[in-house]
């Protein structure tokens, strides 16, 4: 809106009242008009210094509160471990710190903000003090008489004005012209996954057979990092496989990669003997259940969280995927049952408690392969 509805209203209004007053002021009093004209650009540059130091200055001052907020704001967040830690007087004196560079460049700023809208203001004045010398001058020579000088003084300063609110405003545009940019960089980013592709293979029922083979795998955000060399596994369907290894040796990252949340950039992950890329990613991914390291319930009851990505499925089905996943118990014993809220607003359920209502919303899914990460 700012590039294209405000640019173009800005342009016309500008030209047009210029225009308008300067014919208006050269009409009725056309040497004071003149001069008021000439000594124009110093006011615009006033008005517009004051408005561009003003605003630098209250964006600085807004940059500093961010760097501390953002401290407060996680020692808050965190205040379990940081009590743990008695470490309170460390996040007291960051917090001090934080500020201390904020507060001396405040006060360097306020020595060039008072300077330079001081110089602007007086300046200002000179030249209302030029415009109002020279009035006498044309007043006394009988030239114009007040009627006529008070209009194009008005007309005119008013003019100055708009002047100087278009020029300000120029540098919003300028970041309007960036916003727009970075917008169209994600829309037409293309995505080598495309989840809504109708195109490849869509399985009405897989067995759940997974061969890994011969993947090297690094993260694109850190490429030399490598993750995955020549690694390969077989999981055979209607088992139960355990990986066990150290924190970090990409136990999560193999389920990324059945997922198919990542591409290996070489080497195949077949389901059923057939490629991973060649499925339709959407209809694999309603085959594969994932209750992952961290699980997240979403707001509303732990029945819609369980029900969560399925259709339809009766209280009787519902109780047996949350007795499997051990959380019938748990659950028949708050006061509200299955229609306990969580989420944000809702019950405070442990970590554990959790995790298991995840586990039995991917229970009643019951896909064909159902993967565990710590779970
Ligand atoms: P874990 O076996 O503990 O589940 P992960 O599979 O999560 O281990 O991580 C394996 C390695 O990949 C770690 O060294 C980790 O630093 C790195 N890693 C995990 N996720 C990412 C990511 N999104 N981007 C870059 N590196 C990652
Ligand atoms: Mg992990």
């Amino acid at each position: 809106r700012s590039l294209v509805g405000d640019r173009m209203s800005l342009v016309i209004h500008t030209v047009s009242s210029v225009v308008t007053a300067y014919i208006m002021g050269l009409v009725i009093a056309w040497r004071l008009a003149i001069l008021m004209i000439a000594v124009q650009p110093f006011s615009i540059i006033c008005y517009y210094t004051r408005y561009v130091l003003l605003k630098s200055m209250s964006e600085k001052s807004t940059q500093a509160q961010a760097e501390c907020s953002k401290l407060a704001a996680e020692a808050v967040s965190n205040l379990r471990t940081i009590t743990a830690f008695s470490s309170q007087n460390r996040i007291m004196r960051l917090f001090d710190e934080a500020q201390e560079g904020p507060c001396k460049e405040s006060i360097r700023q306020s020595w060039f903000a008072g300077i330079g809208l001081g110089t602007s203001t007086s300046l200002l004045r000179c030249t209302w003090a030029l415009t109002f010398w020279y009035t006498g001058i044309l007043l006394a020579g009988h030239h114009i008489n007040a009627k006529a000088f008070f209009q194009t003084f008005l007309i005119l300063i008013s003019t100055t004005l708009v002047i100087a609110d278009a020029g300000s405003m120029t540098a919003d545009l300028a970041k309007g012209a960036d916003a727009v940019a970075s917008v169209f960089a994600v829309l037409d980013r293309e995505t080598e996954m495309d989840p809504d592709s109708p195109e490849g293979y869509k399985p009405e029922k897989l067995k759940g057979e997974v061969d890994i083979r011969g993947v090297d795998f690094a993260y694109p955000s850190r490429p030399d990092v490598i993750i995955f060399k020549r690694f390969s596994l077989s999981i055979q369907p209607a088992k139960s496989t355990a990986l066990v290894g150290q924190s970090g040796s990409g136990k999560s990252t193999i389920i990324g990669l059945i997922e198919r949340f990542y591409d290996p950039s070489s080497g195949v992950v077949e389901i059923d003997h057939k490629d991973i890329k060649a499925y339709n990613l959407r209809s694999l991914r309603q085959h594969i259940g994932l209750v992952s390291q961290e699980p997240t319930l979403f707001a509303g009851t732990i029945r819609e969280n369980i029900v969560y990505g399925t259709e339809v499925a009766s209280k009787e089905e519902i109780e047996n995927a949350a007795r499997s996943a051990n959380a019938h118990d748990f659950i028949s014993n708050l006061k509200d049952g299955y229609e306990t809220k969580c989420g944000e607003q809702g019950v405070q359920l442990s970590g554990g408690q959790k995790q298991r209502i995840a586990i039995a919303r991917a229970i009643l899914k019951n896909h064909a392969i159902l993967l565990l990460d710590e779970a």
